[in-house]
């Protein structure tokens, strides 16, 4: 009676956590959702966009302003030239701008090449689009198995999915490693798809490069981004693609048939949010490294194994050697005796490696991670014994 395609994923485990961290009154750092209230200007501009009558359909690629702001900042920030009226398209978050764009791309059977771990929606993005994923496991340290990277290349290959800074790895990949990766798009004549929703949000100086600003990338990259994570709106679901002109109209497409539009008075109130000055930008680097580093200390005195992401705001963690249980119960138990709620690591992981692992977000106020510091701790007691 149901879909083929459907059979091929289970429902989001991130947002089955949440429901599990809400019924146990647990504290949710499973979801990767600020608790923490988005910029007051933001919140007035979008208030005024419903008073002044912003209520109506949008033009379906997006509100015309938007597009032209969001074609300033791309040039200036990610060294991308889009047209604003050919090559920008606004859509309902960067996950609908994904789906769009494999949707645009993909033919049953053609093969996407994605990097383990990995965010969870690109399994099901491939499974509806009728891709065939080709995980590459990153090394142990994050590097590019290069080997392994160029095996999975061939001639059936469309596309290559990447996230930088990623999500939940909290890699953030080098000019060096977009090199490689755009040496086999070229060779292979494969397009990238890269989702780069955490692009502001960099530690320890570490700069944001997107693939799409390589001169050979040009005419065969898809750049994802939106506003939810940068300016603390995950539900206003406003997200865009950049892509040269022919792989926008072939977006566009299934945009207008998926969506038929962005929020109105939301696109208009992102305006306000690409003029803010640069100082914004440092203070939101400057408050989730605090909160980084709150978090790592935290799991480190419980007992998790973990490195400092370098972007993101998601630390994947070790389960506490002795623990003796893989990810899946590992996570239920945490939300029922610590009362800490994280994503079990097989959600990023095609591979057994997931199940040795915990995601934590540390996108919450610092009391909301200073009590799960202390329930963490507490709970590492009986962990130990
Ligand atoms: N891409 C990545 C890597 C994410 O981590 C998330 C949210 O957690 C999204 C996309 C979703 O973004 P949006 O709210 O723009 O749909």
């Amino acid at each position: 009676m149901l879909s083929r395609r459907v059979n091929y994923f289970t429902e989001s485990v991130i947002r089955d956590m949440t429901r599990l961290a809400l019924k146990h009154e647990a504290i949710n750092l499973a979801q990767g959702f600020p608790d923490f209230p988005a910029p007051q200007e933001l919140k007035r501009a979008a208030a005024s966009a419903i008073m002044d009558d912003y209520n109506q359909y949008s033009i379906t690629w997006g509100a015309k302003d938007l597009r032209e702001e969001i074609s300033r900042k791309s040039s200036k920030y990610n060294h991308i030239e889009a047209d604003p009226d050919s090559e920008v398209t606004v859509t309902c978050g960067s996950t609908e701008a994904m789906m769009a764009a494999m949707l645009a791309l993909i033919n049953d059977g053609d093969e996407v090449v994605v990097f383990e771990p990995f965010y969870e929606n690109y399994g099901p993005d491939a499974a509806v689009s009728g891709a065939v994923p080709r995980f590459v496991p990153l090394n142990d340290d994050n590097s590019i198995d290069e080997e392994a990277l160029a095996a999975a290349f061939n001639k059936k290959t469309r596309a290559l999915i990447l996230n930088t800074p990623n999500n939940p790895s909290g890699k953030v990949f080098s000019k060096e490693e977009l090199r490689l990766i755009a040496d086999l798009c070229v060779d292979y004549d494969v397009i990238a798809v890269t989702d780069e929703i955490y692009e502001y949000i960099l530690y320890d100086n570490k700069k944001h490069i997107s693939i799409g600003s390589f001169d050979e990338m040009t005419d065969r990259t898809i750049t994802i981004s939106g506003f939810s994570k940068t300016y603390s709106v995950t539900g206003w679901r406003i997200g865009y693609a950049l892509a040269e002109k022919k792989l926008t109209s072939a977006l566009r497409k299934v945009h207008d048939f998926l969506t038929v539009g962005a929020p109105a008075p939301l696109q208009h109130a992102c305006v306000t949010a690409l003029r803010f000055p640069d100082s914004y930008y440092k203070e939101l680097v400057k408050m989730y490294d605090g909160k980084r580093k709150l978090l790592y200390n935290a799991l480190t005195k419980a007992g998790f194994g973990c490195t400092m992401p370098e972007g993101a705001y998601y630390i994947l963690a070790d389960i506490p050697q002795g623990a003796g249980m893989d990810d899946m119960d590992f996570a239920r138990h945490m939300v029922s005796e610590a009362g800490v709620a994280a994503v079990p690591g097989s959600s990023f992981y095609r591979s057994e490696t997931g199940k040795r692992k915990l995601r934590f977000t540390f996108s919450k106020r610092d009391e909301t991670l200073i009590e799960a510091a202390r329930r963490l701790e507490r709970a590492h007691t009986a962990w130990r014994n």
